[in-house]
């Protein structure tokens, strides 16, 4: 019987998981099926059970859902998932489940094996406090950065999350005045509006990459950092790295990322 998994967000018309999980599928000949599910705003944890009960074997969760994800699986989390507060990845099996993040492995993988940059003793600035940012910055802190700053809009969100974590400082862009970060990662859905983060002139160092985890869009964050001399990469690749992990933990093989990725930039 062919095994079904979705991604459930709010919106999830535009998302591509569905595609991504069909050539790994294919690749790895999985029998899967893998759809979308528009879960109502209030109606996340109906929407899961009602999934769980027609068969459904295991679940992404996207915005605005990763925090409700978190609650829904109690105890029942990764160590990842745990400390980050969000899930990403929900794994249906024997009448139970529970929850695991792959953000945090999706973004270093991206970064260090696709994008060959290191991540250890870097400067790093990591902008945004929601669901995406919270998912990547253990992940991020554990691969050794020199410094990482968070800045955020809403500038209690990233002092608090700073602190939690114990990054090296937290609070608004004024803050970022004066310093130099060697990594740029926008977790910020401000592309999504054609907006960017308010960044102080000159905190691109020489030879820095500006990422934003926004995907399949030239970002004005993106044009942002070209302007500045650095180099720009949207978040493809953290997207399919990502669902090779969720992948991995459903069906016990690994894609391989290297076509699927290469298909989706060049479509
Ligand atoms: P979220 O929980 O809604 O958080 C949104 C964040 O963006 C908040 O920190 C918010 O600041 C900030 N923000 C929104 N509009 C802004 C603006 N105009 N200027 C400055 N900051 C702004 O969303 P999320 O789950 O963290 O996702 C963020 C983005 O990452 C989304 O676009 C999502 O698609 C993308 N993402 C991509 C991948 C991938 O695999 N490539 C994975 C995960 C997420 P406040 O706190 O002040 O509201």
């Amino acid at each position: 019987m062919t095994d079904r998994y979705a991604v459930i967000g709010n919106p999830v018309a535009h998302s591509k998981s569905p595609w991504i999980h069909a050539e790994f599928a294919r690749q790895t000949r999985q029998d899967i099926d893998y759809g979308r599910i528009e879960a109502p705003l209030e109606g996340f944890a109906r929407a899961v059970d009602e999934f769980r009960a027609a068969g459904g074997r295991g679940a992404n969760v996207t915005l605005p859902f990763k925090q409700q994800a978190h609650l829904y699986c109690g105890n029942a989390l990764s160590e990842r998932a745990r400390t980050a507060g969000v899930v990403n990845t929900l794994i249906f099996d024997g009448g139970g489940w529970r929850g695991d993040n792959t953000d945090g492995v999706g973004l270093l993988r991206d970064l260090t094996a696709n994008l060959g940059r290191a991540v250890a003793g870097a400067r790093v600035l990591l902008m945004g406090a929601g669901g995406a940012a919270q998912g990547v910055l253990a992940p991020l802190l554990q691969a050794g950065p020199a410094r990482l700053v968070i800045a955020n809009r809403t500038a209690d969100k990233a002092r608090s999350l700073a602190q939690r974590h114990g990054a090296s400082a937290g609070g608004d862009y004024d803050a970022l005045r004066g310093e130099q970060f060697d990594l740029v990662v926008n977790a910020t859905s401000a592309g999504l509006e054609n907006a960017a983060p308010p960044l102080p002139a000159g905190v691109f160092a020489a030879g820095a990459l500006g990422y934003d985890m926004v995907y399949g869009r030239d970002t004005p964050f993106l044009a942002m950092a070209r302007a500045a001399g650095a180099a720009a990469l949207d978040g493809t690749g953290m997207l399919v790295e990502q669902a090779a992990e969720s992948f991995q933990l459903w069906r016990g093989v690994r894609p391989d990322t290297a076509p699927v990725l290469a298909a989706l930039r060049g479509r």
